[in-house]
């Protein structure tokens, strides 16, 4: 920072991208790519999912068709999924944050494709519950895949790829 200038805000970012073990399987999905953003910018780590109330590890649930957030056995968690999403917007707001790289595909994080409910991994078009908030909120909304194309390698996810 020059001296005079205001401080950059923090950049938002997945919890699980960092490691954190909060992904559906109890697991973290960190992505160097990440990491290393972290090595010269403020992060910080939100799981809209844990936010909103969901435990960890959780049942897997994708967006339907109809746009409610559901389980395989048709178990409704959209209303926790909205909560964590407003909880990701008030951080930002309060916070300042204008940019936001968030955990590709995820039905809550993913901000260009998701699960297409299916539960047979296909994605397709799409932006998950906290991603349209946050885009919606004015708040620049990346992948951890951008972040790593941008940085010119591999993303180095010591998880498997893709599975938020
Ligand atoms: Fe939490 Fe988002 Fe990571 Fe899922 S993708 S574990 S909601 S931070």
């Amino acid at each position: 920072m020059r001296e005079g200038t205001a401080p950059e805000p923090p950049i938002l970012v997945s919890a699980c991208l960092l490691g954190v073990a909060c992904n559906h399987r109890g697991l973290g999905n960190r992505a160097e790519a990440v990491v290393e953003l972290g090595r010269h910018r403020q992060l910080l780590p939100v799981c809209p999912e844990v936010a909103g109330g969901l435990p960890t590890p959780r049942p897997a649930a994708e967006i339907q068709p109809d746009g409610a957030v559901r389980t395989a056995t048709a178990h409704d968690v959209s209303g926790a999924y909205r909560r964590g999403a407003a909880v990701a917007v008030e951080v930002a707001e309060a916070m300042g944050i204008t940019e936001a790289v968030l955990k590709a595909r995820s039905p809550s994080c993913g901000c260009h494709e998701v699960y297409d409910g299916t539960f047979t991994r296909a994605a397709v078009p799409g932006e998950g519950v906290t991603a349209r908030a946050l885009r919606e909120a004015g708040v620049s909304v990346r992948s951890e895949e951008d972040l790593a194309a941008e940085l010119g390698r591999a993303s180095g996810d010591h998880d498997a790829p893709g599975l938020p």
